[in-house]
């Protein structure tokens, strides 16, 4: 039913895999940051995208034209997996790398692309999702936030929750109504737009998530002009755009590598105590990380041919948070029996943030349940 293309790396993506360990370990050594789980949410080092971003390391699928860098998907495949499995700090750029920018490349006019990608791939750019509303998250049509046309542009009103990374973005991509739905059809009427966050009336507060980081914000557009040119895309197809975003959205390795740093740092000491029931648990979880790449890779190279893979985005990141999930549960069983004593330095610290972050994997970007519906769907089962 869904066809997962193979992607295979050749010596290139090799040779860049190598760079990039080598940078993380001169990072590391010199103390630039300190892994973290969930990393690619709640690590922001403006200064490390920074770096990132100097050795071409951002928006490196796009254009020369835009700033980018013409390089195939594998390799920023490569870079994307190097990151998550060393815990580096790459919160700041991440959501303007993996689909604000792809997103602006595909949807924005020529001056959105020239203004904001080059930014964006030199790390000094960085952007939200505004898609969430207090009673609008699972049932997105139903949002509330509106956008209403003026002389000069637009007048955007409305709350958003949940933005993960607003406190320091540079812009947010707001999903707004801009003409009333059709009877029950509410998927009409919507639009996007680029937001600059720093226009007057727009109010951005942090919320705290369970690990105590205030990562994600509600905020508030009180009557914001937007100049004309804010709409991103077309008038009134919002809620296909969104679509599109969230294909960049689901499928990456971020929806089962969460936790990988806190494996990696496990595998010495499990090797350490080593049994048949420990070896049973990593061969399976190795196994399942295997085929759950090659499916990531797969909805990859057809966001490059520039396919919509929606429904298999969907399919990678239900199986990746139950994995990713998996691990962690399947970790503290292999841990009972080994003394304390005996963990790394900083380890407890990691494996109490993996566990604070769980409940939040299956939430964030479309709950499980609602994944399995578009799938069920997709199947034609609903
Ligand atoms: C860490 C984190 C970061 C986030 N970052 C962002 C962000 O940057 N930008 C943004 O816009 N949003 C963001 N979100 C919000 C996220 O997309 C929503 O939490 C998610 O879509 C669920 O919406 P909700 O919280 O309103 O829950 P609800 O939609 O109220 O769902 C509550 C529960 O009911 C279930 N449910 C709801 N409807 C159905 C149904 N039809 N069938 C079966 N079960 C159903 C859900 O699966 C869930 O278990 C983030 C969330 C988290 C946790």
């Amino acid at each position: 039913m869904f066809q997962f293309p193979r992607l295979e790396f050749d010596p290139s993506a090799d040779a860049l895999r190598e760079e990039v360990r080598g940078f993380l370990a001169d990072e590391l050594q010199s103390d630039g940051f300190t892994p973290a789980a969930d990393c690619w949410v709640s690590a922001a080092d403006p200064e490390f995208s920074r770096k990132m971003g100097a050795r071409g390391w951002l928006g490196m699928t796009w254009p020369s034209e835009f700033g980018g860098h013409d390089r195939p998907v594998a390799h920023r495949f490569v870079v994307t997996e190097e990151m998550l499995a060393a815990g580096a700090p790459v919160a700041a750029h991440w959501i303007a790398d993996r689909q604000t920018g792809s997103h602006i490349l595909r949807y924005g006019t020529q001056e959105q692309k020239q203004t904001i990608l080059p930014r964006i791939a030199a790390g000094e750019c960085f952007t939200a999702i505004g898609m969430s509303e207090p009673q609008a998250g699972s049932d997105l049509a139903a949002i509330k936030t509106s956008a209403r046309r003026t002389d000069n542009g637009w007048v955007l009103s409305g709350r958003k929750i949940w933005s993960t990374g607003a406190h320091f973005s540079h812009y947010m991509i707001v999903l707004a109504r801009t003409s009333p739905a059709e009877g029950r059809n509410r998927q009409v009427g919507l639009s996007q737009f680029l937001v600059d966050l720093s226009l007057p009336g727009i109010d951005i507060s942090g919320i705290r998530d369970l690990g105590g980081t205030p990562h994600f914000n509600e905020t508030l557009f009180d009557n914001v002009e937007l100049p004309e040119d804010a709409l991103l895309g077309t008038e009134g197809n919002g809620w296909a755009q969104c679509m599109g975003e969230l294909a960049l959205e689901r499928s990456g390795p971020e929806r089962f590598l969460t936790s990988l740093v806190v494996l990696e740092k496990a595998l010495p000491l499990i090797a350490a105590y080593a049994d048949a029931r420990r070896a049973v648990e990593v061969g399976s979880i190795l196994a399942n990380l295997r085929v759950l790449r090659r499916m990531s890779l797969g909805v990859a190279e057809m966001l490059e041919r520039g396919e919509s893979p929606a429904t298999a985005a969907c399919v990678v990141k239900e199986m990746g948070n139950r994995l990713e999930n998996d691990i962690v549960q399947r970790l503290r069983g292999m841990l009972a029996g080994i003394p304390r004593h005996a963990w790394p330095d900083g380890f407890d610290g990691l494996l109490r943030e993996a566990i604070l972050h769980l409940p939040s994997n299956t939430l964030r970007g479309g709950t499980t349940e609602i994944l399995r519906g578009i799938i069920a769907r997709e199947m034609g089962m609903r």
